[in-house]
């Protein structure tokens, strides 16, 4: 009764429901301000492992999926699946990625028995870039605009359908944009309107030193790219192979500057960033 009052209340001052969090418990509650709560949460969450980070998520949100690029996100599908077997899982398919990719995606479904949402971007958003500026226009223009109708909007589509999304972001994956990643984010960039969308990064503080020894300890599915020199894993034509002493991210978008190597996906960093 006290929780409807507060939450009527909370959402006729500020025109949106508003979700928080008890850090002591780690339960959601409701108050008057997010903001201040999230970051409280964060600071307790930030130095938990990833499965604490995870278990939490899953039990504080049934309306949750985890986002999976196809590369080493399978770690957080192995370590939600063995939280709760019915985990969401959804995938964004930009028509451009290697075949090596859509096998990959196969074979983890298979692995692990379970269903993967495959989001695909509008025939005719695609259709008419392609007409107006053919299938390469990203080398020339810069990525954001074929980014925007492959990737984003698919993205914004299917997140409309959640409350909570979970990615495989970590802060060593990009010094330049990635660097301040929280563990926990009030995701205000895709979220609905008058809706809350929190967004969780269990693997913001760990390495990629650290994502491969638990690949291979738990011996998880990888994308057979990656023993082929590939580190960073996106589309097929703005993806290559990295050498020794190369950060994983200059095999992304090479010919642009290393700050706008980000497609928009996580582009809540980069508004707090800036
Ligand atoms: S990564 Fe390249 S091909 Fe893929 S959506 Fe972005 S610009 Fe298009």
């Amino acid at each position: 009764m006290v929780f409807d009052i507060i939450s009527r209340l909370a959402k006729n001052v500020f025109g949106r429901k508003i979700r928080i969090y008890n850090f002591r418990q780690l339960k959601p509650t409701i108050t008057m301000n997010d903001s201040i709560n999230i970051t409280d949460i964060e600071s307790e969450l930030a130095t938990k492992a990833p499965q604490q980070i995870l278990r939490y998520a899953l039990e504080n949100h049934n309306n949750i999926a985890v986002s999976f690029s196809g590369a080493e996100d399978v770690v957080l599908i192995d370590m939600a699946h063995k939280i709760r077997s019915d985990i969401k899982v959804f995938s964004l398919d930009t028509g451009r990625l290697h075949a090596e990719t859509y096998r990959f995606i196969d074979r983890v479904r298979d692995h692990y028995n379970i269903d993967i949402d495959i989001i695909m971007p509008e025939n005719d958003k695609v259709e008419a870039l392609v007409k107006e500026k053919g299938l390469f226009s990203f080398y020339k223009d810069d990525h954001k605009e074929c980014c925007g109708i492959r990737k984003i909007s698919p993205l914004r589509r299917h997140l409309l359908t959640l409350d909570a999304w979970v990615t495989g972001q970590r802060k060593d994956q990009s010094p330049g944009t990635r660097a301040n990643v929280p563990v926990i984010q009030d995701d205000k960039f895709f979220a609905k309107e008058g809706s809350v969308l929190t967004k969780f990064n269990p693997l913001s503080n760990w390495t990629s030193q650290q994502v491969w020894d638990y690949i291979r300890a738990f011996e998880v599915p990888y994308n057979e790219l990656h023993d082929s020199g590939y580190v960073s894993i996106g589309c097929e034509p703005c993806t290559r192979p990295t050498g020794p002493g190369q950060h994983e991210r200059e095999g992304r978008w090479w010919w642009e500057e290393a700050t706008k190597k980000e497609c928009g996906l996580h582009a809540v960093n980069i508004q707090s960033d800036s």
